[in-house]
């Protein structure tokens, strides 16, 4: 056999496979059929500025073995994530925290009074929450609710809050504390100079083919490879014969503006309905260090999918993850190859969480 593995997507999980796998002396070839590698981490340098063309990416974990391994390859900046959310002309900060408590009611300055007015808002939920609307009213109370969650999550999905399942709002973190920091991680942070970089340096001496769509040549590909890892979505693999799985899609609106700084954060929140966009992204403030007379944004509209369009984010109803299992089923029986990463899993997946799935499906292969 030519090549050990063939790997189907120079995304993070195909990068981190195919990395480990060079490490011990495998013979690899990884295959993209965009024009780049890095999948959907992919940055790409306007005006000396790092642009994150596949939406906004903010590296956190606590697993200290994939903070070692992405800072072997570079090194990351102190990029803490902060993002502003704006209703109307007021601005608040996110995620809920003693600073936002303290705007919205006047007579808040200790976790106690903040304690109070939400105790007193949530006494309207008096049962376990059956949707997004009463789990995040016994969160936060009402007036939280209808100013900095109700439209963004109406946007985001386009369903109402009432029909939507709960678990979307509670990775949002409630804090009794003065910290605007979004993510609770022990380890955040950038790779400075782009995370496109990142790949290509966890591909280091690897062969790649760009532009290359495996299945043009399947039968080719399975002849020269001991293994094939497909990242590519799983309903795709099968023909789509047991039916499509569900995504929500993004637009994104990019423009160089000749300013050198536009919103004083690298992410701004619009939550209300005025606006159909759900964030604005000023790529600069992920870094520290550009000296760029201008700056470049990104308005992110939320979108239903369609075929040709890119897939973000999955839909979690249980028509979808029924669908997933099935699929699921069909791949455990596929022999010789390996299914990974957000695509192939149809699974919502962080960054860190993409390489410690890789680590642990690499070792079991
Ligand atoms: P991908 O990056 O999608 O890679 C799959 C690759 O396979 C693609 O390059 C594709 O072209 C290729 N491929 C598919 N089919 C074929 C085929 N038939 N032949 C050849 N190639 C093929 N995570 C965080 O930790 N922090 C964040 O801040 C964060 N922000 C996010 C923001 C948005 C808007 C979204 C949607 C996700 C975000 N994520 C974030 C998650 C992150 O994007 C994923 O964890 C990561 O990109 C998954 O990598 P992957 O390799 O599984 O998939
Ligand atoms: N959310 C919200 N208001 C905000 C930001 C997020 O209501 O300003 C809700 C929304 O329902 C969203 C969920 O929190 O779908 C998760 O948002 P997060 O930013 O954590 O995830 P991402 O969209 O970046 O994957």
């Amino acid at each position: 056999m030519k090549y050990d593995y063939i790997i189907v997507g120079a995304g993070l999980f195909g990068a981190t496979f195919a990395n480990l796998a060079k490490k011990d002396g495998k013979k690899v070839l990884v295959i993209d059929r965009r024009g780049h590698i890095a999948g959907n981490i992919y940055t790409e340098e306007v005006e000396g500025i790092q642009v994150h063309r596949y939406g906004a990416h903010i590296f956190h974990t606590d697993y200290k073995d994939v903070w070692d391994y992405v800072n072997s390859f570079v090194e990351f900046n102190r990029y803490t994530n902060s993002p502003i959310a704006r209703i109307g002309d007021e601005v608040y900060n996110m995620p809920f925290n003693m600073n936002t408590f303290s705007k919205i009611w006047n007579d808040v300055f200790t976790p106690v009074d903040a304690l109070r007015h939400i105790e007193e808002e949530k006494k309207e939920i008096d049962h376990e929450p059956t949707n997004l609307e009463e789990q995040a009213i016994s969160l936060v109370g009402r007036t939280i609710y209808e100013k900095l969650i109700k439209g963004y999550t109406e946007k985001q999905w386009n369903r109402s809050c009432t029909e939507l399942p709960s678990f979307i709002i509670k990775r949002l973190p409630v804090r009794l504390t003065y910290d605007n920091n979004y993510f609770n991680d022990r380890y955040q942070g950038i790779p400075i100079g782009g995370y496109t970089k990142l790949v290509e340096k966890m591909l280091e001496g690897i062969e790649v083919k760009l532009d290359t769509n495996y299945f043009d040549n399947i039968d080719e590909y399975k002849k020269i490879a001991n293994k094939i890892v497909y990242t590519g979505p799983i309903d795709e693999y099968f023909n789509y014969s047991l039916g499509e799985l569900d995504w929500r899609s993004l637009r994104f609106d990019t423009k160089i503006l000749d300013e050198v700084n536009h919103q004083g954060n690298a992410v701004v929140n619009y939550t209300g309905h005025e606006v159909d966009y759900t964030r604005v992204i000023e790529h600069k403030h992920f870094e520290f260090d550009t000296t760029s007379p201008k700056t470049v944004v990104t308005y992110e509209y939320p979108a239903d999918y369609e075929k040709g369009m890119e897939k973000y984010y999955t839909v979690n109803d249980d028509k979808n993850n029924e669908l997933a299992n099935k699929y699921r089923e069909l791949a455990s029986k596929e022999e010789n190859v390996i299914f990974g990463g957000r695509l192939a899993e149809y699974k919502y997946y962080d960054m860190d969480d993409v390489i410690k799935s890789a680590f642990e499906i690499y070792k079991n292969n």
